[in-house]
């Protein structure tokens, strides 16, 4: 009698194994499709320029123009700015495949870091004519200060971007607790609420063509979600009640 309840309960156990065994595998098979898909469309994506540069090397090359200096500009510009797209692509890229060898233990100073930002992205908000407000108080957060700062930057060159002429970028940051709450806020179009959780998807764009003629290779929310993540934290997108757009981090120290 008590070696078949001892077989029972090997059983049981082997059962249990079975099924969180079952689970792992699945989640495993997810993650395998989800990276499957990011491969297809990394390569989707990368293709696109290269045809361009291609199409219009081909049509240039067919068509000699000796002497036509408005020709050749017109191609070296066209060639140049695919470039600067696949040179953009691929950097994010591999920001993204390095971000779990990056340290996150350097002491940030989140106000500083903000400041930074805002003074490294003047220059674009003026040719937009957008003014940029930081409301920060001093907060000191552990993270690692590059990524930290790449975040910040993707969020803000975002609002410049999407925003109006005229327009407003208010980063604000504070702490409460043990939590640290960072809000970058802007007055452009707003992103329609169906899509919101979407635009942290890599080469997910809600107008590609917008996108495209701001310079934009779908990447940043995207390496900006994983950053938020190596940090334990979380990101969310709301509408600003005036328009536009609020994205609020959140993390605990
Ligand atoms: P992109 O390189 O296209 O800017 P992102 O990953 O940074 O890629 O953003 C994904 C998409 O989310 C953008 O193409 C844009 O449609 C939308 N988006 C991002 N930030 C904002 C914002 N602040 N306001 C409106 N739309 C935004």
């Amino acid at each position: 009698l008590a070696d078949s309840r001892i077989e029972e309960n090997n059983v049981k156990e082997l059962n249990q194994l079975s099924v969180s065994y079952n689970k792992m595998l699945e989640r495993l098979s997810d993650s395998f499709d989800i990276q499957r898909q990011f491969t297809a469309n990394a390569a989707h994506e990368l293709r696109t320029p290269l045809s361009l540069m291609q199409i219009q090397l081909d049509s240039y090359n067919s068509n000699p123009h000796p002497g036509n200096d408005a020709d050749t500009e017109q191609t070296i510009k066209m060639v140049t700015e695919q470039n600067d797209r696949l040179g953009k692509m691929v950097k994010t890229l591999l920001d993204m495949s390095e971000l779990q060898t990056v340290g996150r233990d350097d002491v940030i100073m989140v106000n500083a870091l903000v400041d930074e930002v805002l003074a490294d992205l003047e220059p674009l908000a003026q040719e937009k004519n957008i003014k940029l407000i930081g409301k920060c108080t001093d907060i000191r957060m552990i993270g690692s200060d590059i990524l930290i700062y790449r975040m910040v930057y993707n969020l803000v060159e975002n609002a410049i971007k999407y925003n109006h002429s005229g327009g407003r970028v208010t980063v604000t940051a504070y702490q409460k607790e043990k939590h640290i709450y960072l809000s970058i806020e802007d007055t452009g179009n707003g992103i329609p609420e169906e899509l919101r959780q979407r635009v942290f998807e890599p080469f997910f764009r809600v107008d590609k063509s917008r996108s495209r003629e701001l310079g934009g290779v779908g990447l940043g929310l995207a390496l900006v979600h994983e950053i938020v993540s190596a940090h334990d934290g979380t990101i969310t997108v709301r509408s600003n009640p005036s328009g536009g757009t609020i994205f609020d981090v959140s993390f605990t120290q």
